[in-house]
């Protein structure tokens, strides 16, 4: 049977809200007040855009919320969107005292979205276009969170950025990829909004390499910025692929994103197959929108799985299926549409996953939802640039700190530069490269946020944040790149 909507508007609109609510006032207040805005605050470090946190919770706790917004919203532009989607256990919250203290850290995400929402739904603009233009224009190609901190930052120095987005909406994944109930896209699409009125063009719907050569970009432009992402998940290379009810993970959540929920079709038993944080958010969703059975199929252990430890608890909750140590080997169909997975027991040999023979069974399900992983975009970047060098990894070779790469007029940053990590590592690098041009247009440093600190920073500088020397929670960030990062 081919798919359908299967919850009512009503329904569906409840099942997807949001999962974190907006504080109440008298909740804002209460939690700001728990914070000891520690002198060396290691939560700063930990943010890898260097927001002053203690700075913006103090402002909170006196009612001061523009000027709480101004202060998350310089050091990161896209403060309202990661205040929604920062995996801030491993991040911010992860390195609060008040962890150690009484084992719940101040929920530095949740004041941030109350402090920016302030803002974004009082129409306020903390953020000033600068009055004085240089005349340098950059071209940057792909508007996800990179390429909005690259043009952000651009035109906050005065430099005239030029955005190309080969979808008709600007955002990246932030507009099309985010699971809805964490964040819908209305918050991505107003941050656009804000970063159009600091003077960012943006040209959507323009594909470089087809609607626009690179040859043209760098005879019209002084710099160009390579903020393009990964693309979507590899062939399953199984049979049954082509059949209508296997989608890809990102076609599935963008569909949620770009219709109205209702009417976005699921099956009454989806299986998604992989074990990151995208398959989780694919099985939640498909729960939400009224599958009576969502499974994750997952060819390693539980433990094997890269996805976050409290996004599989949400999943749990949401009351999704897990089934470990199996890999499809056939999509079974009747009459021409998904009836079920043929999947095959696995082992484990000396870490290759194995297929233990004659363990085959099929499991019912009317639509498959493929979650293994993006692809690195190596032919697009090596179409678009023959000369840029690339990490062995098939991620843009360049420098953490200016996003430079081999070429002279060329900077890369976000997940096509890190191989995919999160939003704010993205915004920060988009940031990084826009201080990187303008050193090199002009030859003048811009410093980043500062805080005292009584750590040091090896090298004898006393001072730094985490928009410079960016710490994350050591034991968790070492289970992270154990599992092979996302
Ligand atoms: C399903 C999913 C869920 C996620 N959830 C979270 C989360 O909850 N929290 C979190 O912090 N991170 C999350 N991430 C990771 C996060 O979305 C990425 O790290 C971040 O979006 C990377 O930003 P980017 O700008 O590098 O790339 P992208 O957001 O991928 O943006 C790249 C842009 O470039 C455009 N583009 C590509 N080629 C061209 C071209 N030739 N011409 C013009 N434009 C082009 C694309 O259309 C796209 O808009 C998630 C990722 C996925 C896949
Ligand atoms: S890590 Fe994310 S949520 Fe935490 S302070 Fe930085 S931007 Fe905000």
């Amino acid at each position: 049977m081919p798919i359908s909507p299967r919850l009512g508007p009503e329904a569906v609109a409840a099942n997807m809200a949001d999962y974190k609510p907006r504080y109440k006032p008298q909740e804002a207040l209460l939690e700001a007040n728990r914070c000891l805005f520690c002198f060396d605050a290691p939560c700063i470090q930990a943010c890898p855009t260097g927001i002053d946190i203690p700075s913006f919770i103090k402002k909170i706790a006196n009612g001061n919320l523009t000027g709480a917004a101004r202060t998350i919203l310089t050091a990161n532009v896209l403060g309202a969107s990661c205040a929604r989607v920062c995996p801030t256990q491993v991040l911010c919250e992860g390195a609060c005292v008040m962890l150690d203290r009484e084992g719940d850290p101040v929920k530095i995400g949740r004041l941030q979205r109350y402090a920016t929402d302030h803002v974004f739904e009082k129409n306020i603009s903390v953020l000033k276009a600068t009055a004085k233009t240089t005349g340098k224009r950059v071209a940057i190609i792909g508007s996800g969170p990179a390429g909005l901190g690259c043009a952000a930052e651009l035109a906050r120095l005065g430099h005239s950025p030029v955005v190309f987005e080969k979808t008709a909406k600007a955002g990246g994944l932030n507009t099309y990829g985010i699971a809805y109930y964490k964040m819908p896209p209305k918050v991505s699409l107003e941050e656009v909004e804000m970063i159009r009125g600091l003077g960012v063009e943006f040209r959507c719907g323009i594909e470089v390499g087809k609607d626009i050569t690179t040859a043209r970009l760098e005879k019209e432009f002084d710099a160009i910025f390579v903020g393009i992402g990964l693309s979507g998940s590899p062939k399953l290379n199984v049979p049954g692929e082509s059949l209508p009810e296997v989608v890809d993970a990102l076609h599935f959540i963008a569909q949620i994103r770009m219709q109205p929920l209702h009417k976005v079709p699921v099956g009454e038993r989806a299986a998604v197959i992989g074990g990151g944080n995208t398959a989780i958010d694919a099985v939640t969703q498909a729960r939400r929108l009224g599958a009576q059975d969502a499974a994750i199929v997952y060819r390693r252990t539980q433990s094997d799985m890269s996805a976050y430890e409290f996004e599989q608890e949400l999943a749990k909750i949401d009351g999704a299926r897990f089934l470990f140590n199996v890999v499809p080997v056939e999509i079974v169909s009747h009459g021409g549409h998904v009836s079920g997975l043929k999947l095959a027991r696995t082992t484990n040999v000396n870490g290759q996953v194995r297929i233990l023979p004659g363990t085959e069974f099929i499991e019912p399900f009317d639509m498959v939802i493929k979650a293994i992983g993006e692809e690195k975009q190596v032919s697009l970047l090596k179409t678009l640039f023959p000369n840029l060098e690339l990490d062995q990894r098939g991620v843009v070779a360049h420098d953490a700190d200016t996003g430079r790469t081999n070429l002279p007029k060329v900077f890369a940053g976000g997940d096509c530069a890190n191989g995919g990590r999160e939003v704010v590592d993205a915004v920060a690098e988009g940031k990084k490269a826009a201080r990187g041009m303008h050193v090199f247009f002009a030859g003048e440093k811009v410093t980043g946020p500062l805080q005292a600190s009584r750590l040091g920073v090896k090298d004898g500088a006393p001072m730094g944040s985490g928009f410079d020397k960016p710490i994350r929670v050591p034991e968790l960030e070492e289970e992270y790149f154990k599992r092979g990062g996302k």
